[in-house]
């Protein structure tokens, strides 16, 4: 039934814990975890003055690069075949665009991610990937959720 899930990580606590939960779907199902980490392109721009863009995305594309390493390594040691990936661009497009691209048939993310106010149910990426896709996307919470 699943053959390639996605968990898009912010590294997060949340975003961890979605990685458990992909991870024990993939033992089960026999599929290949996708690790998607998305440079957020505002980010990008709302650099300080004396940074160039091309600098600030350099630094941001490494911080992506080690949240994907560190889903490799718990890949790794699960037993769980992780393929990284990481883009720039607006968080929730990429997720879709990704999704649509690799024949994702399960997204699992996190309720909330680095920066959200708990008062929300989910955070702003997790509720426009949830309108957005054509795939069941599957949602995770840490115990530390107030909602
Ligand atoms: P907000 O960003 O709206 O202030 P938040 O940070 O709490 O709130 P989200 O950003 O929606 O919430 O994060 C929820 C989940 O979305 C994370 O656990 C992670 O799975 C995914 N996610 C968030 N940002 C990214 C990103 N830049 N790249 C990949 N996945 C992301
Ligand atoms: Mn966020």
């Amino acid at each position: 039934m699943y053959d390639h899930i996605l968990v898009p990580t912010d590294g997060s606590e949340c975003a961890d814990e979605a990685v458990t939960h992909a991870f024990n779907l993939a033992t089960q199902h026999d599929a290949e975890v996708h690790v998607l980490s998305v440079v957020d392109a505002r980010d990008i721009s709302h650099g300080a003055p004396a940074v160039s863009p091309a600098q600030i995305e350099s630094t941001l594309r490494e911080n992506a690069h080690d949240m994907t390493d560190a889903v490799e390594d718990r890949g790794a040691d699960t037993g769980v075949n992780v393929t990284p990936a990481v883009e720039a661009g607006i968080p929730d497009d990429a997720i879709v665009t990704y999704a649509e691209e690799h024949d994702v048939d399960l997204i699992v993310m996190g309720t909330h991610g680095r920066t959200g106010l708990e008062r929300y149910l989910l955070g702003s990426v997790t509720e426009r990937t949830v309108r957005r896709s054509s795939v069941p996307v599957l949602t995770v919470r840490t115990d530390t959720d107030a909602a």
